[in-house]
């Protein structure tokens, strides 16, 4: 039986080093268009990979795919983030969380990884052939005939692993599978805004940001940047509204409550610091623990005067401090990467394959993983489960 491989990337390598482990029969092939292996597991993480998650409970897991979603369930169920784990450790490579839940290898290095990869391939003769670009796929008399750039192979089962590639989805679309649209996710919002200038560094422990005239919201940590706001609550917000954000072109407003309770709340706690600390400079005192530059940054913006105490606080002031903090309206111009860390919303759609396999439903032994699949995640190591999950089913497929 031979089995080729497109793609040698995470889900590439994953999906060959299980189905050559469990069929050693079967012989395995990857075919990569470039001349280096396994390049955006070398960047993952800064370097460091962020393996997998410590969260294993598929019902938990799959509300960080906004692509995939509940239909991932059966996948974790089979192999979830516990097995990438275990699947590692027994092939020596230890791991730590940290304390958001993301997982690393113990040596802090992606190389841990690649070297793991590597060593497993060459221990089960998986046979990589580099330079080679998918072209076309035909099926032929119960095979696979792979063009590439140069030669044409032959396999009884082929595994399309390429990632984000616009070219293979134009090879996928030409034997007919549906392919949804392709836009950004996880990105940073541009603001341009004087509020936020020179504050750069700033973080919230707990916010929430909501995309005005949508129900589009998100909580979580938020940073101040050099162009406007980053941090997991507008990296997930993103994610969750990458098609609608698309739609717009970026351009959107959003209400950031940077204290994260409600503004009655807010105006009831500025009350009651007014009565208990009546003579206190309300410059010099930020409530909610938020930190003192952004305060300051607010108090002059809402034209509080620095010799201004508590007690004299007007009601106007009140108001304006309150709507500041709690439903701060600003203006996206654009989006950045984060931290070159981007990834592609949409690919085949999943109902082209059935998810007990990874199969095409229209096409006997054509298998697809990883991001060339329209599945994608928050940051946080889901991005590659997803390529571990689905190579590990597909090995447990072909037969
Ligand atoms: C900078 C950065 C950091 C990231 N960090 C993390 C992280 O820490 N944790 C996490 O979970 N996710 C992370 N991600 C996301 C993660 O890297 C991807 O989700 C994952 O690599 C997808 O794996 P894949 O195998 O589907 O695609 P890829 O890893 O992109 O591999 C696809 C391979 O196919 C090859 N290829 C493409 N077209 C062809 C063709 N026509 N013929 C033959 N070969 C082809 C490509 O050259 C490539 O080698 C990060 C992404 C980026 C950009």
């Amino acid at each position: 039986m031979k089995v080729i491989v497109i793609g040698g990337g995470a889900a590439g390598f994953f999906t060959a080093i299980n189905i050559a482990e469990k069929h050693p029969n079967f012989q395995v092939t990857i075919l990569e268009k470039t001349n280096k292996l396994l390049q955006k597991v070398k960047v993952s993480g800064g370097g460091r990979c962020n393996v997998t998650n410590e969260r294993s409970k598929p019902s938990e897991l799959v509300h960080f795919y906004p692509r995939g979603n509940k239909k991932l369930h059966s996948v974790f169920k089979r192999f979830t983030t516990s097995d990438t784990v275990t699947w590692l450790n027994e092939r020596g490579v230890d791991t730590k969380a940290e304390v958001d839940k993301r997982m690393f290898p113990t040596t802090d290095s992606s190389q841990t990884i690649i070297d793991c990869f590597m060593s497993e391939t060459q221990r089960l003769n998986i046979n990589i052939i580099q330079n080679q670009s998918l072209t076309a796929l035909h099926a032929k008399n119960q095979q696979w005939e792979i063009h590439t750039a140069k030669d044409v192979f032959l396999a009884d089962k082929v595994v399309v692993a390429t990632g984000a590639s616009p070219a293979t989805w134009k090879v996928l679309e030409s034997l007919g599978l549906e392919i949804t649209s392709l836009v950004p996710s996880l990105f940073t919002f541009n603001i341009t805004d004087d509020r936020l200038n020179d504050l750069q560094g700033i973080s919230f422990n707990e916010v929430q940001i909501k995309i005005v005239s949508t129900k589009l919201e998100e909580s979580g940590p938020l940073l101040i940047t050099h162009w406007g706001l980053s941090g997991p609550a507008v990296l997930k917000l993103s994610a969750r509204s990458a098609y609608e954000l698309a739609e717009r072109k970026y351009q959107f407003e959003v209400l950031v409550n940077f204290v994260g309770i409600k503004p009655g709340e807010v105006k009831q706690h500025i009350r009651n610091y007014q009565e208990a600390n009546p003579k206190r400079k309300v410059i010099n005192y930020p409530l909610f623990d938020l930190p003192k530059r952004f305060w300051e940054r607010m108090i002059h913006y809402c034209d509080i005067s620095e010799e201004t105490p508590f007690t004299e606080l007007s009601k106007k002031h009140v108001n304006k401090l309150v709507e500041e903090l709690s439903q701060g309206r600003y203006s996206v111009t654009g989006k950045s990467t984060f931290k070159d860390e981007f990834v592609t919303a949409g690919g085949v759609k999943l109902s082209e394959i059935d998810l007990d396999t990874f199969e095409c439903k229209r096409y006997p032994n054509l298998y697809l993983a990883g991001e060339v699949l329209d599945i994608d995640a928050l940051t946080g190591g889901f991005n590659f489960q997803a390529c571990w999950s689905a190579g590990w089913v597909i090995s447990e497929s072909v037969c």
